[in-house]
């Protein structure tokens, strides 16, 4: 076993480093995971998150987590309707027979990013999470590392692997390879209640997800288990739009003027989503990591999901490939014919990046078309209905 006697440090809790923590334990292998989230009772955002099969669904079974999932996914909610601007259904999939189940190639079970997380903390040895951990500073030390935290504690590895997400600060002791702006800026937020607080929208998605069209914007809301809606809208934007809008973001009627302006003409209804003064808007301009990245693989560090890949949500496979990468490394690691971990890391990280790339093609072509005046009749055609 190459990771014999050897510990191993996860930087981030996110879905792809708790998956690698329940991989590397079943192999046997010591492993902490260093959060910056304050505990595991943290909400945890975002939309929710459909698994595929040969990746994220892949990862669990590994994982043996299978039953697990089944016991909090979330039946119907992969249901979608296309709609355009005017909330007009050109494509409903609630009035579909729905007969795929898992081991179907093209079922894609539904979780929310709550429920994902405490499925993977649950199935993990006591005190492997060890939470209030925001990395500052990753320093050689031996043969390894230390690793520095915000809060003033230090720990030590043999082997530090970075999930630490689309910002990761472990990537640049990896590769100097920078984003790039991938032309679109998301505003992300979540209303609660939202039978109550945005009763349209409520109906509109129907426990689902509705994907908007039009005047080259999109808005993407999807209905979560605790009654509220997570949503985000996408416009082309400059690169540093954030800053230089002047938009205060936590200020909720500037973000509605802002909505009101720039989805001039849309329906009255998706005003729902931004009238309530509880919703926290977060922009996100979207980056992509470079398709022809490369680098030489080290014997002590390594990266996986959005740290390594950063890429935009329009293809709905970042936790997909973050899973994937979890179950790909720990295969590598846990492969006896490698003689040492250099090359473990080596293999994963080519195909891991091989992979990376023709996901992330296809999400700059996904992103691309959503942003453009044909972008339903773009998705139609690729549900097959046009
Ligand atoms: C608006 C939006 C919608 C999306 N929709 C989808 C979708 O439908 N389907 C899909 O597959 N993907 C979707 N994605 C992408 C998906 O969220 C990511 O690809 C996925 O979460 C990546 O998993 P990860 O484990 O690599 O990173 P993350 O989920 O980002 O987890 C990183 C973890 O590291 C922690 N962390 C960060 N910095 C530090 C630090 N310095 N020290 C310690 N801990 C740290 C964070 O708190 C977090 O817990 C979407 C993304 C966005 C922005």
């Amino acid at each position: 076993m190459l990771l014999q006697n050897k510990q191993v440090a996860i930087v981030g809790g996110g879905p792809g480093g708790l998956t690698l923590a329940r991989l590397l334990q079943i192999n046997g292998a010591a492993v902490n995971v260093y959060e910056r989230d304050l505990n595991p009772e943290v909400r945890v955002q975002g939309a929710t998150l459909d698994l595929h099969n040969d990746s994220g669904l892949a990862a669990l079974r590994h994982a043996q987590l299978l039953d697990e999932f089944k016991a909090c996914y979330r039946p119907g909610a992969d249901r979608l309707r296309l709609v355009n601007q005017h909330a007009a259904i050109a494509y409903d999939q609630h009035e579909e027979q729905q007969t795929a189940t898992f081991g179907d190639p093209w079922f894609r079970p539904e979780i929310d990013r709550g429920p994902l997380r405490t499925l993977l903390l649950d199935s993990l040895q006591p005190n492997t999470v060890v939470w209030d951990r925001r990395l500052a500073a990753l320093t050689p030390l031996g043969e390894g590392w230390q690793l520095a935290f915000e809060n003033g504690t230090t720990a030590t590895a043999d082997l530090v692997i970075g999930a630490d997400g689309a910002n990761s600060s472990i990537r640049q002791l990896v590769t100097p390879i920078q984003p790039f702006y991938a032309g679109v800026t998301v505003v992300e937020g979540t209303v609660y209640h939202a039978a109550r607080n945005a009763p349209r929208m409520h109906a509109l998605t129907q426990g689902g997800k509705v994907f908007a069209m039009g005047n080259s914007h999109t808005l993407i809301t999807s209905a979560k288990g605790d009654g509220s809606l997570c949503f985000y809208t996408g416009c082309r934007t400059p690169e540093f739009w954030v800053k230089n809008s002047g938009i205060d973001f936590t200020d909720a009627a500037q973000v509605l003027t802002w909505f009101q302006q720039e989805f001039a003409g849309w329906d009255e209804m998706w005003q729902e989503l931004f009238t309530n003064k509880a919703t926290r808007f977060v922009p996100r301009p979207q980056y992509c990591m470079p398709l022809d990245q490369n680098w030489e693989a080290q014997a002590n560090i390594t990266l996986l999901g959005d740290a390594a890949h950063l890429m935009p949500p329009y293809a709905g496979e970042g936790v997909n490939m973050a899973m994937l990468d979890a179950l790909e490394l720990s295969q590598n690691l846990a492969n006896e014919h490698f003689p040492d971990v250099r090359t473990a890391i080596r293999h994963y990280e080519a195909r891991m990046r091989e992979r990376a790339s023709l996901v992330a093609q296809e999400t700059l072509t996904q992103t691309e078309a959503l942003h453009s005046p044909r972008a339903l009749a773009h998705l139609l055609a690729l549900f097959g209905v046009a």
